[in-house]
C-alpha cells in the first residue's frame, strides 16, 4: 500500500504575504532533513504539505521522526494513499490499512473531510459508509464520536483520497532560515544547546561561537561541544561553529583584572569577540543560555554590563525559565545526557571566589581598559578554528 507523510504548516498560516517565501523555506528543509533517507517529492497544496517518498524502501518510520524536528510544522499524519479517488477504494483502503489500530481498540468515529467538491459523497455519507464497513469487519468496535479512542480521518483531496489517524504533534515553530541569523555563544553546559534550539524554533538560522582555553579545557570538551550542535542541528540545521582560542585571554584577566571582576570581564570580552564572529556571518544578534539569578554573573547588573560590550541584540532565551524547566527541554531535544559529561568550560577556569554580584560598569570598564585587551582579541580572531556541523556525521 502506497503511504504519503502530510503536514500542517504552522505559524506560517499568519504571514499573509510572505506565506510563498516561507513555505518555500519549509519545503526546503523538510527536504534536507530527509535527504539521507531517499527521494521525496515534496509540495503543498491547501495548507498542507505533502511529503511523497519517491526511492523504494524508504523508512517512513525515521522520515517521520526527522519531521517531527522541523520546526514550521504544527502537526503530521503518516497516511494511506488510496489507489483511485472513489468512495469504493476508500472503503477498501482504510480497513485494510489501519487493521492494526483497529482492532486494539475499543471505540471509534469517522471524520471525512472533502475538499475536494466534485466527490459525488458529501462528508457525512463518507462517514457513514466507512462507519458501517468497519463496524461490519471489527464488530467488537463501538461507534463513539464524542471520545472515540480511534478517529479515522478520510481525506478527499485535489490529487488524492487519503487515510489516517489522529495526527502526531510537530514541532511548532517557524521555519529555521525565516528569522535571520544569529551566533549562539556554546558551551558544554546544559543552558546554552536549549538556548540554540530555541531561537531555531524561532527562525532563526545558527551560527556558532565556542571559546577554549587549552590546556586549562581539553580537547574532550571540545568535541563535546562539537557534539551538543550535532544534537541541536537535528533541529536547526546545518551551522558553522568558531572556536575561539580563549587562553591567552583568560590568562592576561588573571594577571591584569582585579580577582572579583575576573568573571564580568571575561563575559563582557565573550561579547565583543563573538560580535566580530556574527558580523563576518551576517548575524545580527547574539545568544546566550542566561538565565536571570543562575549564578553571579547572571544578576540584572553583572547582564548590563555584559550587554554594553556589545552593539548588538542579544537574546536569552532562558531568562525567566528554571534549571528544571530548561533540564525538561534538554531531555527532548537529547541533550542532557552529552551536557553533564564532566569535561571543564573555560568559565571554570580561573573563577574568582568572591564574585561582584553587582559590578558598576565605570570600574569594569576602567579595569578592562587598564588591562588592554585589544592585541590579544586581534589575535583570538586571527586564530579561529572552524568545524562544520551536520546532524548527520
Ligand atoms: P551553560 O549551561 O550554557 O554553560 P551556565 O549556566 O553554565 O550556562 P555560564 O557558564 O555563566 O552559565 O555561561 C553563561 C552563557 O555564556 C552560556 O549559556 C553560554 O551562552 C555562554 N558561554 C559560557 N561558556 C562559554 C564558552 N566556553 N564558549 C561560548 N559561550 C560560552
Ligand atoms: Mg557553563
Amino acid at each position: 500500500m502506497k503511504e504519503i507523510i502530510l503536514l500542517k504548516d504552522g505559524e506560517i498560516v499568519l504571514k499573509g504575504l510572505n506565506r510563498r517565501s516561507f513555505e518555500d523555506v519549509l519545503k526546503k528543509n523538510i527536504k534536507f532533513a530527509l535527504s539521507p533517507l531517499g527521494r521525496f517529492e515534496i509540495t503543498s497544496a491547501q495548507s498542507t504539505i505533502y511529503v511523497k517518498p519517491l526511492s523504494e524502501n524508504i523508512d517512513l518510520d525515521e522520515a517521520c521522526e526527522r519531521i517531527s524536528r522541523v520546526f514550521g510544522i504544527v502537526a503530521y499524519s503518516r497516511a494511506a494513499v488510496c489507489e483511485e479517488k472513489t468512495l469504493e477504494s476508500v472503503l477498501q483502503t482504510a480497513p485494510a490499512y489501519l487493521e492494526k489500530t483497529l482492532k486494539s481498540a475499543k471505540t471509534f468515529k469517522v471524520e471525512a473531510k472533502r475538499s475536494d467538491k466534485r466527490f459525488p459523497y458529501k462528508s457525512p455519507e463518507i462517514c457513514r459508509e466507512l462507519g458501517g464497513v468497519i463496524l461490519e469487519k471489527f464488530p467488537h468496535l463501538m461507534v463513539d464520536v464524542h471520545n472515540p479512542e480511534v478517529t479515522v480521518y478520510v481525506e478527499i483531496r485535489d490529487f488524492g483520497a487519503y487515510i489516517h489517524c489522529d495526527p502526531e504533534k510537530g514541532a511548532g515553530g517557524i521555519p529555521v532560515g525565516t528569522g535571520g541569523r544569529a551566533a549562539i555563544l556554546i558551551s558544554g553546559g546544559i543552558d546554552s544547546p536549549v538556548a540554540a534550539y530555541m531561537m531555531a524554533k524561532r527562525g532563526i538560522k545558527l551560527t556558532a561561537v565556542h571559546f577554549a582555553s587549552p590546556p586549562y579545557t581539553s580537547r574532550r570538551a571540545e568535541e563535546k561541544v562539537v557534539k551538543l550542535l550535532q544534537k541541536v542541528s537535528r533541529y536547526a540545521g546545518r551551522m558553522t561553529m568558531y572556536t575561539v582560542p580563549f587562553t591567552k585571554i583568560q590568562e592576561k584577566i588573571k594577571d591584569d583584572c582585579p580577582e572579583e571582576l575576573f568573571t564580568i570581564i571575561m563575559r563582557r570580552l565573550m561579547m565583543e569577540i563573538s560580535e566580530k564572529i556574527a558580523l563576518d556571518n551576517d548575524c545580527s544578534a547574539l545568544i546566550t543560555g542566561e538565565s536571570l539569578g543562575q549564578v553571579a554573573s547572571q544578576t540584572i547588573g553583572a547582564l548590563g554590563c555584559t550587554d554594553e560590550a556589545t552593539d548588538m541584540v542579544v537574546f536569552r532565551p532562558l531568562i525567566g525559565m528554571d534549571k528544571q524547566e530548561i533540564i525538561d527541554i534538554s531531555y527532548k531535544i537529547d541533550t542532557y545526557e552529552t551536557s553533564i559529561e564532566p569535561y571543564e568550560d573555560c568559565c571554570t577556569v580561573f573563577t574568582p571566589k568572591h564574585p561582584r554580584t553587582r559590578p558598576v560598569l565605570k570600574y569594569v570598564k576602567e579595569a578592562q581598559e587598564k588591562a588592554g585587551f585589544a592585541p590579544l582579541v586581534d589575535e583570538a580572531l586571527q586564530n579561529l578554528k572552524i568545524t562544520y556541523i551536520s546532524a548527520d556525521d
